[in-house]
């Protein structure tokens, strides 16, 4: 059975209290009851949780059992810096489909102003996942690195795929199923895509070029379509 999950404002030894928003909603909209049992995220943890006091700003639980998560592989996504509006769809929808990590990119083809503001960007970007991952009910929300040049994020650990709107050598899914077991990194060019010298870096680093199919896809829709697709392959 799944219980709602919720994220704990605050621990106190085997006791945690839901605060404000969260606790009006469970006390006032869901009419939670003392007694009750949901999924309280402690610490990045799961504990089972039975309500021991309702109040309109505040929930209280007795904390029992912790409650066993299933493994999930750990996927990064080099997202190419795009138009903020759909970008920061992006990280919401990447936040919900259980992301680890967002690396954000200045491609050659991200636009100038997009690739100064960037860096200012970068905590609303946080803000976006922490509350996806609240709403999503994520033990934690991804880790939103600050922006850099592609150059500098080539190379990192796991299996890197990139996602190539015309020179794949592979499916998504092929490609994951090839993959040895560990992180997996996928890249998603700017609206322009890779410029030539980039799809040549990314082939000298080792990436693999996968296609997500004929048509080609907005970025925002490319990295959510890469990301449902690549959280169907659990850990091996
Ligand atoms: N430069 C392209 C064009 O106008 O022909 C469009 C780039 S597309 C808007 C942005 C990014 O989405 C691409 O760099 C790629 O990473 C990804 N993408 C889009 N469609 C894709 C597909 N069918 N397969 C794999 N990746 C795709």
């Amino acid at each position: 059975m799944t219980r709602r999950r919720w994220i704990a404002d605050k621990l106190q030894g085997d006791r945690a209290f839901l605060r404000g928003q969260n606790a009006h909603h469970l006390a006032r909209v869901l009419r939670a009851k003392v007694g009750q049992e949901f999924d309280i995220v402690c610490d990045g943890t799961v504990r089972l949780g039975r309500i021991t006091a309702v109040a309109d700003d505040e929930v209280a639980f007795d904390l029992g059992a912790e409650v066993p998560q299933a493994e999930t592989r750990p996927i990064t996504l080099l997202l190419a810096v795009f138009k903020f509006d759909r970008m920061e769809w992006a990280i919401e929808k990447a936040t919900e489909l259980g992301v680890a990590a967002i690396q954000p990119v200045i491609a050659r083809r991200t636009d100038a102003h997009l690739a100064h503001a960037a860096d200012k960007r970068a905590e609303r970007w946080r803000r976006i996942a922490h509350e996806a991952a609240q709403q999503s009910r994520r033990l934690s929300p991804p880790a939103i690195a600050e922006p850099v040049k592609l150059q500098e994020t080539l190379n990192p650990e796991g299996t890197r795929i990139l996602l190539a709107e015309s020179t794949a050598e592979t499916t998504l899914a092929k490609a994951l199923e090839n993959a040895a077991s560990g992180s997996v990194v996928l890249a998603v060019g700017p609206e322009g895509g890779w410029a030539e010298e980039e799809l040549s870096a990314f082939r000298a680093a080792g990436w693999t070029f996968a296609s997500l199919g004929d048509t080609i896809l907005r970025a925002e829709t490319a990295a959510i379509a890469a990301l449902a697709i690549a959280s169907a392959f659990p850990q091996k």
